[in-house]
Parts: C-alpha cells; structure tokens; sequence
C-alpha cells in the first residue's frame, strides 16, 4: 500500500500558490479569448543580486499567470522590487512612483506593486498608504511566493492589499521562475542574516538566517544543469553561515563538495563570504576543486580593528591578513575583490591608514568603495562623532587611488595566455564584439560568432587594461 506523504508548510504553501496561479491563468486566458489582448507586466529591480533573483521568481509566477513582459512601465501589470540599503534608495523609488501615479490616471486598470527590502520598514509602508494611495499591492522579503494570491486578492476587493511578515516563516519552494540567462544562473542557499553589522539595514529586512535543504539546493542545480546552465553562482548574505540551522547542520564546505559533484555544471560562484567565519575547510574545497572560480569576494569595510568592533564586524586586522594569507598559498592565483567604508562615525585617520595599509598589503583586483551613510534603524546612525562629508571625500579619493596603485598592474603573465572563458553576450559598447568572463571575474572583450554565447571556449588574451582584457580566439 503506497504510502502518502506528509507535506511539511512549505510544501503546502507550494500547492496552494499553484493553485492560484492555475486558476488566475484560466480567468486571464478567458479574458484573453474575448479581448484578444494579453495583459503586460513589467519588473523594475533594484539593489542585489538577491533581489534579481527574486525578481526571477516573480517574472515566472506573472508569466504563468497568463501575462506578457514588456520593457516598459506602460503595462497593466507594474511591480517595484525595492532596495532600502542606503537612505536614497527609498528617494529614488519614491520619486518613480509619482511617475506611475501619472501612468495609472491614463490607464486606472493599471495595477502597481512594490515589494523588497523597502516595503519591510514600517515608517516607508506609512508614507505609501498616506502619500501613494494608488499603489495596489505591498508586500516583503519574505514572501514573494504569495504573489499570485496577493493579485487574486486586490482583483477581487479593488482595494490595496498589504501583506507584510516581520520575519519569515517558511522557504517556499518549486515556485515558477524565469531566468535572466540560460547559461548561468543564482541560486539563493540561505536567506537572512544574523550578524547585525551597525551600519547595516539587512538583517532587519531579510530576517533571520534560514538555509534551504542540501536536497532542495542539489535538484535544483540538476535542473539547471539539464536545461543547460554552465555556471551557477550559490547567493546568501554569509553564505559561509550556511546549514547551521538545518535539521542536519552542514557546512559550506560540505555543501560545496555536494555541488561540484552534479554534472554539465562547470563553474561554481559564491557570494557573500563573511571574513568572521571563512573556515579552513572551505579554503581547502576552494584549493581541490576543478569548478570553484578563483575569485572571491571578501568584504573588509574597515582595516582597522578598533573600527571593526564599532561596525560589530567579528574579525580584527591580523585576522583578516591571516586569511588571505592562507587563501594566496591555497589558490597562488586567487583574485580578490572586497568592500570598503570610508568615514565610518568615529573613524580617525589612525583607523584610516589601517584601511590604507591593508589595501596595500592585499593587492585587491578591484573593490566596492563607499562613503558611509546613515541608514535610519541601524545602530551607527545614532553614534556621535560622525565624520565631515570633506573629510571623507579625501580620504575616499586617497582610497580609490591606493586601490588603483596596489591592485595587480602586471598582467600577472597572463598576456598571450589561453584562458578559458565563458561568454556571456555581446559587448554593450561594441556590437562587434563578444564580451566573456575568466574564472577570476574579469571580462575579456573579444570578436567572435553569438552562437558561442553561453559556451566556455578558449580565448588568448592579448591586452590588459584596467578593468578588463582584450582577447582573441586562438586560429580563428
Ligand atoms: S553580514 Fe553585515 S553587512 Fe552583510 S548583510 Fe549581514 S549585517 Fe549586513
């Protein structure tokens, strides 16, 4: 006698949000029949890669709803997926709203939605109500699956539907989605974080940390592979926090040897490494694997340590040092790419010059580089000793310039060397050519036929130039 399964939360929020969808998707399909019009939607996305993979999730359940993507916010369908990560973020959304309150006077079937980091901070879910009364849908982070029964929900009140969680519940899985590329793809392994940096907004809007099933991430990694993705890239906020929280915990490391095992797959990517636990065990995965890049993206924000402590980042200088020491004996050709705050409250030029000493001591390819600025709710918004906006623009330029100077000038003998390369489009400056990507991260610009797009072909470089590399295809 066959036995039936039990379905956990998650799964039955799944067949419920199918549901939806499918009945949606046949009310559309009859409105279809007798208008002969299909409805448009249109996704804006800002912020992360987090949220782009988000925005494939809800590009995948509006497809199958029935609507039609167009590349325009002239649509019947208009959806924010917002960033709150610097105070501006929420000015610059703000502002593109009234220019869709404008469009829906033209068009008042038009329904508009915002969702994403923004819509989970209380005060900007007030001002929507108050000042934006014509903004249908608002909902979170956390859950992104209910779209189709948010949609239901407004088509049959006319009213604005807000459904906010202040933390997630569950991970809602095997959702319809549309990917951006079909030979590379983000895969989220964990949501949330716990470590509550002082200047940082995200763990108060994503959560807590929660990490998927090894099984779930794996089958869907398959998947991917089947449909022909060469190159994944494993996305959380610390990925190296991974599987603490899981029935069974696991490491990053574990689940990275998992990874490399599924074939077609030929090149793993991962971000974001916290410095605090990057273990030894995952630079020896790094070291032994044939598909993990050799490149790593390894936030600093501050070289100094006293810094650190303000920013509550549990790493100190020496720390951050000894593992890029390990790293460069691990992997010699390691590249490595971080982030960094300038002007951080309290930040005296003793801190900066830490900062400064470290770039020089590392030789970053390249860096995010950013002024500090205050997010309301974080901690370090309200600390005294705020640093003058002058100060931070010399101190910013010095950065910028030190950056420049000690990151890696020499070609590294890489010139007249065949690489391989993943080519990932044609380049947006000249359509002549094609633009691919090395397993360091850096882009080469070379000519070649589109069918090779989404390959992994070998390209000799030719030329290095600041950010980038001239190449060509070898007896071409
Ligand atoms: S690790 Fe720190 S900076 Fe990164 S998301 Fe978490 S709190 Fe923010």
């Amino acid at each position: 006698m066959s036995k039936t399964k039990i379905l956990n939360v998650g799964e039955i929020e799944t067949q419920k949000q199918k549901y939806i969808i499918e009945k949606l998707r046949k009310e559309f399909e009859n409105k279809y029949k007798e208008t002969n019009k299909k409805k448009t939607f249109h996704v804006e996305t800002f912020g992360c890669q987090m949220n782009f993979r988000d925005s494939e999730k809800i590009t995948g359940i509006l497809t199958q709803i029935g609507y039609e993507e167009v590349d325009t916010e002239e649509a019947d369908f208009v959806i924010y997926n917002t960033c709150t990560v610097r105070e501006n973020a929420n000015n610059k959304v703000y502002g593109r709203l009234g220019y869709l309150g404008k469009l829906k006077k033209e068009n008042p079937d038009m329904i508009i939605a915002i969702c994403g980091c923004m819509m989970q901070v209380p005060e900007v879910v007030e001002k929507i109500k108050k000042s934006y009364r014509f903004v249908d849908i608002i909902f979170g982070t956390h859950n992104i699956y209910k779209l189709a029964e948010l949609i239901e929900l407004r088509l049959y009140s006319k009213r604005m539907v807000i459904d906010l969680l202040t933390d997630a519940q569950m991970i809602v899985e095997n959702l319809p989605s549309e990917r951006k590329y079909d030979f590379k793809a983000g895969v989220n392994i964990m949501f949330g974080c716990n470590n509550f940096c002082t200047y940082c907004i995200v763990p108060y809007v994503r959560g807590r940390e929660r990490s998927r099933s090894p099984e779930e991430i794996i089958s869907e990694i398959k998947q991917l592979a089947n449909d022909g993705v060469v190159e994944i890239m494993l996305l959380g906020q610390n990925v190296n926090s991974y599987g603490k929280n899981l029935d069974q915990p696991m490491t990053f490391a574990s689940l990275l040897q998992r990874v490399e095992r599924v074939e077609g797959i030929e090149r793993i990517r991962f971000m974001t490494s916290n410095p605090m636990d990057l273990s030894d065990d995952l630079i020896e995965v790094m070291k032994n694997s044939s598909k993990i890049c050799n490149h790593l993206h390894l936030p600093i924000q501050s070289g100094s340590t006293r810094l650190l402590k303000l920013m509550n980042r549990k790493y100190t200088k020496e720390s951050y040092l000894e593992l890029v020491r390990k790293l460069k004996i691990a992997i010699p050709n390691i590249s490595l790419t971080t982030d960094i705050i300038v002007g951080f409250p309290g930040e005296t030029d003793e801190d900066f010059e830490d900062t400064i000493d470290v770039v020089k001591q590392v030789g970053f390819d390249s860096a995010f580089t950013f002024i500090y600025s205050k997010r309301t709710g974080t901690p370090a918004a309200t600390m005294d000793k705020q640093v003058p906006n002058e100060v931070c623009n010399i101190r910013f330029d010095h950065l910028l310039k030190t950056i420049r100077e000690s990151s890696k000038d020499s070609d590294g003998g890489e010139i007249n060397s065949i690489q391989k390369v993943l080519v990932e489009g044609i380049n947006e400056q000249n359509p002549e050519l094609l633009t691919g990507r090395l397993t360091n991260n850096m882009l080469v610009h070379f000519k070649g036929e589109n069918h090779l797009i989404g390959k992994i072909i070998p390209v000799k470089l030719i030329e290095k130039k600041r950010f980038y590399y001239m190449g060509e295809i070898p007896n071409q």
